[in-house]
């Protein structure tokens, strides 16, 4: 490994971090002292998802309001294109746009039916993200609205795929219709990264691919959804969970440093820019950050 000080010294490495809207008045306050643990590690952009079903249009509107109008962060909203019609979707981006909003990760979203379930459109809405992506580039340049628009993609196969050729036409796709940037599903192991990296960039793909880093301290949950997703979940990182089911404070110094143990690998490869699933967990993205060398923005100035 470089040491930190070496890689520091040539590169700030870049963050940007997820969140999720809250449900209820404890998971606000802890969305909210999330948010303002984070803001000196001065990220490109904070992300909030959009749920399931489009289940939290309000509450995803109303908190990358809030970030953008009493912040300094960046904030990207969620938008997919599940059980609404293209109207509605597109109403919820220009509500984004009033809010403040400047930059939308477009999905297609899981099928309402849950997640693994066959995709089926909406009546009346977009058949997949490819057209969601042109809607938004479309969306009233004339007046200067043009959206920055980030997409997902899978360095192991989603459960949709059909296959490579398929899959790597489709982020290709995705980037030709006005993407950015793609954003990773999680993963665990530095050559699966770096084999889709190879595989993209042979395929045309040209944009930036962010490594997405999850940072779920609950490993039954974790293998739950890397289960759902497609993501694997190696040997090792069971053995290091084993026997502690009951130990919360030892799982969550454990996802730190397998985080940052994950993301000094991909700096050694190149990497610079990291996009943390925080789960609204503010301790493990700040001390993921400290163990990247990455220092609050006040303590660098000092
Ligand atoms: P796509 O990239 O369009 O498709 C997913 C996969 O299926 C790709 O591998 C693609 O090649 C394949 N595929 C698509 N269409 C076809 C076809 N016609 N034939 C064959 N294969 C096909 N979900 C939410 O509900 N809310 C969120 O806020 C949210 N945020 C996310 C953020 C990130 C960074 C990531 C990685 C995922 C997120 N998801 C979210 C999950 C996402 O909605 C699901 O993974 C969904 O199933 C796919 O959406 P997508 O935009 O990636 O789809």
């Amino acid at each position: 490994h470089l040491s930190v000080a070496t890689r520091q010294a040539e590169e700030r490495p870049r963050v940007s971090f997820e969140f999720f809207p809250p449900k209820n008045e404890t998971m606000d306050e802890r969305l909210w002292e999330c948010v303002r643990r984070l803001e000196p590690m001065q990220p490109d952009f904070v992300s909030v998802t959009y749920g399931a079903g489009g289940s939290t249009r309000e509450r995803t509107h109303d908190t990358v309001a809030r970030i953008a109008s009493e912040t300094s962060l960046i904030p990207a909203a969620h938008l997919t294109c599940v059980s609404a019609t293209k109207e509605d979707v597109l109403q919820t981006a220009e509500d984004y746009w009033e809010a403040g909003v400047r930059h939308i990760v477009a999905l297609r979203g899981d099928s309402p039916d849950g997640m693994g379930a066959e995709w089926k459109q909406a009546p009346g809405g977009f058949q997949n993200v490819i057209e969601l992506i042109e809607s938004l580039r479309a969306h009233r340049p004339d007046l200067g609205k043009v959206f920055e628009v980030s997409v997902a993609c899978y360095p192991e196969p989603h459960p949709d795929t059909r296959g490579w050729e398929f899959d790597l036409a489709h982020l290709k796709a995705k980037q030709d219709a006005g993407a950015d940037r793609a954003i990773t599903q999680f993963f665990f192991e530095p050559d699966i990264y770096f084999e889709f990296l190879d595989r993209a960039r042979n395929a045309g793909i040209t944009m930036p691919i962010v490594p997405g880093i999850m940072l779920q301290p609950n490993f039954n949950g974790l293998k739950r959804i890397a289960g759902l997703c497609g993501a694997s979940v190696p040997d090792w990182l069971h053995k290091l969970y084993e026997g502690l089911d009951d130990d919360a404070d030892t799982r969550d110094l454990i996802t730190a440093n397998i985080a940052a143990e994950l993301c000094h690998k991909l700096a050694d490869g190149g990497v610079t820019q990291f996009h943390f699933y925080t789960l609204n967990r503010a301790n493990l993205a700040l001390s993921t950050c400290h163990l990247l060398g990455l220092k609050p923005a006040t303590a660098e100035a000092a």
